[in-house]
Protein backbone atom coordinates (compact mmCIF):
# COMPACT_ATOMS: atom_id res chain seq x y z
CA UNK A 1 0.00 0.00 0.00
CA UNK A 2 1.77 3.23 -0.98
CA UNK A 3 -1.10 6.11 0.23
CA UNK A 4 -3.70 7.04 2.23
CA UNK A 5 -5.89 7.71 -1.04
CA UNK A 6 -9.01 9.05 0.43
CA UNK A 7 -11.08 8.94 3.80
CA UNK A 8 -14.52 8.11 3.42
CA UNK A 9 -17.23 10.12 5.06
CA UNK A 10 -21.07 9.02 5.40
CA UNK A 11 -23.68 11.76 4.59
CA UNK A 12 -27.23 12.20 5.03
CA UNK A 13 -26.54 14.72 2.01
CA UNK A 14 -24.25 14.98 0.29
CA UNK A 15 -25.96 18.99 -0.72
CA UNK A 16 -25.92 19.88 3.15
CA UNK A 17 -22.55 18.17 3.87
CA UNK A 18 -20.86 19.88 1.23
CA UNK A 19 -21.87 23.45 2.64
CA UNK A 20 -20.52 22.57 6.02
CA UNK A 21 -17.04 20.93 4.81
CA UNK A 22 -16.18 24.00 2.24
CA UNK A 23 -16.25 25.88 4.87
CA UNK A 24 -14.37 23.75 7.13
CA UNK A 25 -11.30 23.06 4.13
CA UNK A 26 -11.86 26.79 2.57
CA UNK A 27 -12.29 25.02 -0.93
CA UNK A 28 -14.89 24.28 -3.05
CA UNK A 29 -15.28 20.24 -4.03
CA UNK A 30 -13.88 19.08 -7.09
CA UNK A 31 -16.20 16.85 -8.26
CA UNK A 32 -19.65 14.98 -7.86
CA UNK A 33 -19.67 11.68 -9.07
CA UNK A 34 -22.65 8.92 -9.23
CA UNK A 35 -21.52 5.54 -7.93
CA UNK A 36 -24.29 3.05 -9.40
CA UNK A 37 -22.75 0.04 -8.84
CA UNK A 38 -23.08 0.89 -4.88
CA UNK A 39 -26.05 3.50 -4.46
CA UNK A 40 -24.21 6.26 -3.94
CA UNK A 41 -23.30 9.48 -4.54
CA UNK A 42 -19.94 11.06 -3.89
CA UNK A 43 -17.99 14.39 -3.58
CA UNK A 44 -14.67 14.93 -3.89
CA UNK A 45 -11.99 17.24 -1.98
CA UNK A 46 -8.23 17.28 -2.51
CA UNK A 47 -6.01 17.19 0.89
CA UNK A 48 -2.62 17.29 -0.90
CA UNK A 49 -1.77 13.68 -1.53
CA UNK A 50 -4.79 12.32 -0.29
CA UNK A 51 -8.77 13.37 -0.82
CA UNK A 52 -11.84 13.07 1.35
CA UNK A 53 -14.77 11.59 -0.26
CA UNK A 54 -18.21 12.38 0.97
CA UNK A 55 -20.94 9.31 0.56
CA UNK A 56 -24.72 10.08 0.12
CA UNK A 57 -26.79 7.13 -0.33
CA UNK A 58 -29.07 7.15 -3.57
CA UNK A 59 -31.03 4.15 -2.15
CA UNK A 60 -32.47 2.48 1.24
CA UNK A 61 -30.58 -0.71 0.49
CA UNK A 62 -27.13 1.22 -0.19
CA UNK A 63 -24.42 0.01 2.24
CA UNK A 64 -24.20 3.98 3.18
CA UNK A 65 -27.76 3.91 4.13
CA UNK A 66 -27.91 1.10 6.53
CA UNK A 67 -24.25 2.08 8.00
CA UNK A 68 -26.00 5.62 8.90
CA UNK A 69 -28.88 3.90 9.99
CA UNK A 70 -26.72 1.80 12.70
CA UNK A 71 -23.82 4.29 13.41
CA UNK A 72 -24.70 7.89 11.90
CA UNK A 73 -23.05 9.88 10.40
CA UNK A 74 -19.53 10.07 10.01
CA UNK A 75 -16.11 8.35 9.00
CA UNK A 76 -17.17 4.99 7.00
CA UNK A 77 -13.69 4.09 5.47
CA UNK A 78 -10.18 4.60 4.61
CA UNK A 79 -8.74 3.97 1.46
CA UNK A 80 -5.29 2.79 0.48
CA UNK A 81 -3.44 3.49 -2.90
CA UNK A 82 -2.44 0.14 -4.39
CA UNK A 83 -0.66 -0.36 -7.33
CA UNK A 84 -1.93 -3.77 -8.50
CA UNK A 85 -5.23 -4.35 -6.81
CA UNK A 86 -5.33 -8.07 -7.60
CA UNK A 87 -1.90 -8.70 -6.49
CA UNK A 88 -2.48 -6.69 -3.21
CA UNK A 89 -5.86 -8.82 -3.01
CA UNK A 90 -4.34 -12.37 -3.00
CA UNK A 91 -1.56 -10.88 -0.32
CA UNK A 92 -4.16 -9.92 1.76
CA UNK A 93 -6.60 -13.05 1.05
CA UNK A 94 -3.51 -15.04 1.94
CA UNK A 95 -2.54 -13.16 5.24
CA UNK A 96 -6.29 -14.01 6.28
CA UNK A 97 -8.01 -11.08 5.39
CA UNK A 98 -11.45 -11.36 4.59
CA UNK A 99 -12.12 -9.85 0.88
CA UNK A 100 -16.07 -8.14 0.82
CA UNK A 101 -15.39 -8.63 -3.45
CA UNK A 102 -13.70 -11.35 -4.70
CA UNK A 103 -13.09 -9.16 -8.05
CA UNK A 104 -12.15 -5.41 -8.28
CA UNK A 105 -15.05 -2.64 -8.95
CA UNK A 106 -15.33 -0.21 -10.23
CA UNK A 107 -15.37 2.53 -7.79
CA UNK A 108 -15.57 6.51 -7.95
CA UNK A 109 -13.06 8.76 -9.31
CA UNK A 110 -11.49 6.62 -12.15
CA UNK A 111 -10.23 3.50 -9.80
CA UNK A 112 -10.67 -0.24 -9.49
CA UNK A 113 -11.84 -1.09 -5.77
CA UNK A 114 -12.15 -3.64 -3.23
CA UNK A 115 -13.20 -3.66 0.38
CA UNK A 116 -11.89 -5.30 3.31
CA UNK A 117 -14.37 -6.84 5.99
CA UNK A 118 -14.24 -4.37 8.82
CA UNK A 119 -14.25 -7.53 11.10
CA UNK A 120 -10.95 -8.91 9.42
CA UNK A 121 -9.55 -5.41 10.31
CA UNK A 122 -10.48 -4.04 14.08
CA UNK A 123 -13.61 -2.65 13.13
CA UNK A 124 -12.10 -0.18 10.58
CA UNK A 125 -13.90 -0.78 6.74
CA UNK A 126 -10.62 -0.53 4.05
CA UNK A 127 -10.86 0.17 1.00
CA UNK A 128 -8.21 -0.97 -1.32
CA UNK A 129 -8.10 1.51 -4.67
CA UNK A 130 -5.94 1.21 -8.16
CA UNK A 131 -5.89 3.85 -10.36
CA UNK A 132 -7.02 2.88 -13.88
CA UNK A 133 -4.41 3.78 -16.40
CA UNK A 134 -1.65 3.69 -13.34
CA UNK A 135 1.82 2.38 -14.78
ZN1 LIG B 1 -13.92 5.25 -0.99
Amino acid sequence: MRKIEHIGIAVKSIKNSNLVFEKLFGKPHYKIEEVASENVNTSFYKMGQSKIELLEATDPESPIAKFIEKRGEGIHHIAFDVKDIHAEMKRLEDEGFRLINEKPKQGADNKLVCFLHPKSTNGILIELCQEINDD
